[in-house]
């Protein structure tokens, strides 16, 4: 069982080796890249993470909606007060401590 799992982790460090050396050839190659499969503005892949420098952050999300938010909460609710009963003190459970002996 370990020889197994010995030759499978091997055998997907290889694999994954053999992925990035490929990745890496075909962003220093374009023309090869797109034998491999069509490239169009929108395309991404490995190959065009590795060619632009930019695999190891990811892209910030692009905000859209401050509009929005800055008119949703452009308006503050008024707020009134409203007297709520502490629901405790009419039993006076903490007023004394538990008898020391008992
Ligand atoms: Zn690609």
């Amino acid at each position: 069982m370990v020889r197994f799992a010995m030759k499978t982790r091997a055998f997907v460090s290889v694999a994954l080796l053999i992925a990035w050396f490929a990745a890496m050839t075909l962003a220093d190659t374009p023309a090869l890249h797109e034998r491999v499969h069509t490239v169009d503005a929108q395309h991404q892949c490995a190959t065009t993470l590795l060619a632009s420098g930019s695999y190891e952050h990811a892209a910030a999300q692009v905000v859209l909606s401050v509009l929005q938010d800055a008119q949703q909460f452009a308006n503050i609710a008024a707020l009134n007060r409203v007297w709520v009963a502490a629901p405790f003190l009419g039993a006076s459970i903490f007023e004394h401590a538990p008898p020391a002996l008992s």
